[in-house]
């Protein structure tokens, strides 16, 4: 596809540009990162960036190496990333739902 990113979340990672992170700073830094151009781009493409990104993740479980799932994961966190701020989602606030486990049932292990 075209306008993909050049420099994954990884990629950023190896280079020290960010440490660990919990979903608040990774969804500042991908705002920071990429937030105009996804803004330009608009929602719809990237729902398809994500859903590319997680058919590569599902070749990387299937058939790929460690490192190629850490890559994928890392795409696909990222891109979900994007889509939470291009549609003003909080991760961090959103999460929080399974926060008690199961949110059916509040259970830990569900007992649903
Ligand atoms: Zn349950």
């Amino acid at each position: 596809m075209q306008g993909g990113r050049d420099v994954c979340l990884a990629h950023l990672v190896t280079l020290g540009t960010v440490g660990a992170m919990d979903l608040a700073e990774l969804q500042d830094v991908i705002e920071r990162t990429y937030g105009e151009r996804d803004r330009e781009r608009g929602v719809a493409p990237t729902v398809a960036w994500l859903a590319e990104e997680f058919g590569e993740l599902a070749q990387a479980v299937r058939k790929g190496t460690q490192a190629d799932l850490e890559h994928e994961f890392s795409d696909v966190l990222a891109w979900l990333a994007t889509l939470a701020n291009q549609v003003g989602v909080d991760l961090t606030a959103v999460v929080d739902r399974y926060r008690d486990g199961c949110p059916k049932c509040d259970s830990i292990p569900c007992s649903c």
